[in-house]
């Protein structure tokens, strides 16, 4: 989601591939060491995993293209900062094995993505002259991009400030981007 309410959806290849990439590793794990099934799984898991890089890949340039070709300034959280504060707050629901596992594997093949984009982008910026600027990303999901107060976050995608009320997350979070980055309030448009 882009601070101009411009949303580029995680692809459906990411969520098949995750339930593809599950029941190969189940089926792995069922196999004889050293039998002939087990060495059919692994090659199979790892074309599997390979398909799954080459598409994410394919992705990350057309996502970042379309950003060169539509914006001067490009700001993003940054990297480094954002996994420090995932790993201090460390924030593992538990609904259920198998559901945990599945959203675990997700969340990884998304986390491994997005190292990847920024590194694309970053090449493609610098190739089109375009300025990129990193920000901390401390609270952006969760302070209110309108007024500043600290909000609530009932659900994954609505925050909700003590003023202003319930607001669409992603967009909130991409306008402190905006707003930290300082390009403006985030709200111009
Ligand atoms: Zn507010």
């Amino acid at each position: 989601m882009t601070s101009d309410g411009q949303v580029v959806a995680n692809p459906r290849f990411l969520a098949a591939a995750a339930g593809e990439l599950a029941a190969a590793q189940r089926v792995l794990a069922g196999c004889r060491p050293g039998s002939g099934n087990r060495r059919r799984a692994r090659r199979k898991l790892a074309k599997l995993h390979r398909t799954l890089a080459n598409q994410r890949r394919d992705f990350h340039h057309q996502s970042a293209r379309n950003l060169i070709n539509t914006c001067d300034v490009i700001a993003v959280e940054d990297l480094a900062i954002t996994n420090m504060t995932r790993s201090a707050s460390g924030t593992v629901e538990a609904p259920g094995r198998n559901v945990a596992a599945k959203a675990g594997l997700n969340r990884s093949i998304l986390d491994a993505g997005w190292g990847q984009f920024l590194a694309i982008l970053l090449a493609k910026a610098e190739g089109a002259g375009r300025r990129v600027v990193k920000v901390n990303p401390r609270d952006t999901s969760i302070t209110c991009s309108l007024c500043g107060m600290r909000c609530v976050r009932p659900r994954q995608d609505t925050v909700v400030c003590p003023a202003y009320g319930g607001m669409d997350a992603d967009l909130n979070g991409a306008c402190n981007i905006f707003t930290r980055a300082g390009l403006g309030s985030g709200r111009a448009a």
